[in-house]
Order: C-alpha cells, then sequence, then structure tokens
C-alpha cells in the first residue's frame, strides 16, 4: 500500500517536532511542515499531500482562512489542531470543509485515531471522485450513441431497435467498441 504523505503546519516548532514524532512513530510519511497559512497554502500546492494537520492561531494567514483555500484546490483531507474549541471555531472549520478536529495538547491517542479516520476520508473522496468520473463518462457515451441511433433512423429508416442492433453487430462483427462506431456514424454524417 501506498504510504500516505503528510503535512504538519503550526507556528510552534516545538508542536511541529511532537506531532512529526508521533506521526513517525505509526510509520506515516511528514513530506513537509509550514509555520504559517501562507506557507501552508504554497506547500499543499507543491507536495499535494493526503493529509495536513493544521494548527488554527498562526501569523499571517490563520488555519481555517488556510484551510478553505487548500480545499479549492485540492482534495486532501485536514486536521484542525488547536488549543480552542469554542463554536464560533467550529462553525468556521465545518464551513471550510475541515475533515477532523483534535484539541490540544496533541497525545497519540487521540491523534493517531483521528488522523486514520481522516486519511480514510480523504481515500473515500477519490475514490468517488473517480466513480462519479466514471459515471459522466457512461452519461457522455450513451448521449453519442443516441444520437447515433437517431441519425439512422431519420437517414436510413431504421426503426430504434434496429438501428441499436445495427451497431451492435457492427461493433461485434469487427471490434470496435460501440461508442466508437456511434461516433463513426456520427463523422460520416457531419461530412
Ligand atoms: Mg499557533
Amino acid at each position: 500500500m501506498k504510504q500516505s504523505k503528510i503535512m504538519v503546519v503550526d507556528d510552534e516548532p516545538i508542536t511541529r517536532f511532537d506531532i512529526k514524532e508521533i506521526l513517525k512513530e505509526k510509520n506515516y510519511q511528514v513530506v513537509g511542515e509550514a509555520k504559517n497559512g501562507e506557507e501552508a497554502i504554497k506547500e499543499a500546492y507543491e507536495l499535494d499531500p493526503d493529509l495536513i494537520l493544521m494548527d488554527i492561531k498562526m501569523p499571517k494567514v490563520d488555519g481555517i482562512k488556510a484551510s478553505s483555500i487548500i480545499k479549492e484546490f485540492s482534495s486532501c483531507s485536514i486536521l484542525l489542531l488547536t488549543a480552542y474549541s469554542d463554536d464560533e471555531y467550529i462553525d468556521q472549520a465545518k464551513k471550510a470543509g475541515i475533515n477532523a478536529y483534535v484539541v490540544k495538547p496533541v497525545n497519540e491517542k487521540e491523534l493517531n485515531p483521528a488522523v486514520e479516520i481522516a486519511l480514510q476520508q480523504r481515500a473515500n473522496h477519490l475514490k468517488m471522485h473517480k466513480k462519479i468520473g466514471k459515471l459522466e463518462e457512461k452519461i457522455k457515451e450513451r448521449k453519442i450513441i443516441e444520437k447515433a441511433k437517431g441519425y439512422l433512423m431519420d437517414q436510413q429508416g431504421f426503426t430504434e431497435e434496429n438501428a441499436y442492433r445495427n451497431m451492435q453487430k457492427e461493433s461485434m462483427e469487427h471490434h470496435i467498441p460501440l461508442i466508437e462506431i456511434a461516433n463513426r456514424i456520427l463523422a460520416s454524417h457531419s461530412k
């Protein structure tokens, strides 16, 4: 299995160190670290991590703002690490699309399961994305096949069933996918 890539973002070097130690213990790969939101955005773009552990209170750009920007270009999971558990922060975190929230001080007992769940969310997200992409492709193909069928009906007087059968027969006899047959019919039509 591919090792997950994790980024650690916190303005306190000692906190980054502690988190990295916990992650290394679990054999996670820490691919980058940043000390403020601005750096985090830049690195997330360059490193394309699977998960970012993100502090909230940081100079320049805070962790919630950085997270919402990162979520616009990346499908990584983001786990907020913060000393604050006020409703206001939780609300903002929800709006920013945060995947998990762990209250500091960090300990491995709480961090490890949160990291695992957040990584799983990322994997699920990718799987779903792939599925949606395939479905969209299928719908697109279906539309082209329907169009080619309509052309055969209009131009060659086929019934709907016969038009479809004719295309299927071509596809089977010449070992060409149905979509390709449909594309060829439409291409010859537009000439
Ligand atoms: Mg901080």
